[in-house]
């Protein structure tokens, strides 16, 4: 993940900005290995030794030059590194338990950009949020409602 702190520190130089201990701490807390969405309260809860406040400084900054991207769910939104530190791919989000699943490609881009110059449209960017149950979930729910009967 060096490749990855290299370019976070290339983006603030870039723009100006210096890399202060609060930048590097909440890029580690995202950029950690299996690190899932996280929000806000998480990310304050998981970046230890900075206060609330820089914290939301920070992610203000990030969020303003491209370091981290919002999810939306629903109303509420996670974060996590955009596109340029992790590969593009988006998420299946249990609304029992909240886990958020990478989901796998398969032709999914492939058909986006298609779809979009079937329509004479370029596609830059886009979002796409699959919300439902996890398997666990689904089992659980089974269980429950066949306790109701
Ligand atoms: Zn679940
Ligand atoms: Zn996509």
């Amino acid at each position: 993940m060096s490749n990855a702190h290299d370019l976070f520190l290339d983006v603030l130089k870039q723009h100006g900005y210096s890399h202060t201990k609060a930048r590097v701490a909440v890029f580690d807390t995202f950029s950690k290995p299996g690190q899932e969405p996280l929000t806000m309260h998480e990310l304050v809860e998981q970046t230890h030794s900075v206060d609330r406040a820089s914290i939301y400084r920070t992610v203000a900054l990030f969020e303003a030059l491209g370091i981290v991207q919002r999810i939306h769910i629903g109303w509420k939104y996670k974060l996590e590194l955009s596109d340029i530190f992790a590969n593009h791919h988006h998420h299946l989000t249990c609304l029992d338990c909240k886990r958020m699943i990478e989901l796998s490609e398969g032709d999914l881009e492939v058909i986006i950009k298609r779809l979009s110059h079937d329509m004479h449209f370029t596609p830059v960017s886009h979002q796409l949020e699959i919300q439902g149950y996890c398997q666990a979930c689904q089992k659980q729910r089974r269980i429950a409602g066949a306790g109701t009967n």
